[in-house]
């Protein structure tokens, strides 16, 4: 792998990648580094980053997708059998109005245990018909590249 672009002085993760601000690392390899969350929802809560700056999932690569992706079933793995949790959730934000604080693209890798209180909510449209299901998912279609 060539040079890394970076975002010096203004990204916290990059900040770690070079290892200006510090962080309890767990993994790295020639693209991507993960590291607990500094704020964990439960032990073993950690993130999966590449170590090349971009904002979301949205404007990175397919490349930094694919090896972003395999880092973290990896890790995944091994927080399920280091900690032994009853499940796991993967999550990852798009945007301020998903909740997304960090504008370096990183997935949330969540052990999770039965009756941990953690709550993910979805309010589903109940009145959704199949008519518009196939709709939305022409559109979407569509957009593909
Ligand atoms: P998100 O809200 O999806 O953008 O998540 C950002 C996450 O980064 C939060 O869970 C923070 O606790 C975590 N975080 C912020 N700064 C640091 C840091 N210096 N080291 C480790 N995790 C951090
Ligand atoms: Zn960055």
């Amino acid at each position: 792998m060539g040079e890394i672009p970076m975002n010096q002085g203004q990204c916290i993760f990059c900040g770690i990648v070079t290892g200006a601000l510090p962080a309890a690392t767990l993994y790295e390899d020639d693209a991507t580094l993960a590291f607990m969350d500094i704020n964990p929802l439960a032990d073993g809560h950690c993130l999966v980053i590449p170590k090349a700056h971009c904002e979301d999932l949205l404007t990175a690569g397919d490349d930094v997708a694919a090896l972003v992706g395999q880092t973290t079933a990896r890790v995944a793995r091994a927080v399920k059998t280091a900690l032994q949790p009853d499940g796991l959730n993967v999550f990852q934000a798009n945007g301020v109005a998903a909740g997304q604080t960090v504008f370096h693209l990183h997935f949330h890798i969540l052990p999770r245990f039965v009756d941990d209180h953690f709550t993910i909510q979805f309010h589903g449209n109940p009145t959704s018909n199949r008519e518009h299901l196939a709709t939305i998912a022409r559109r979407i279609e569509q957009a593909l590249p």
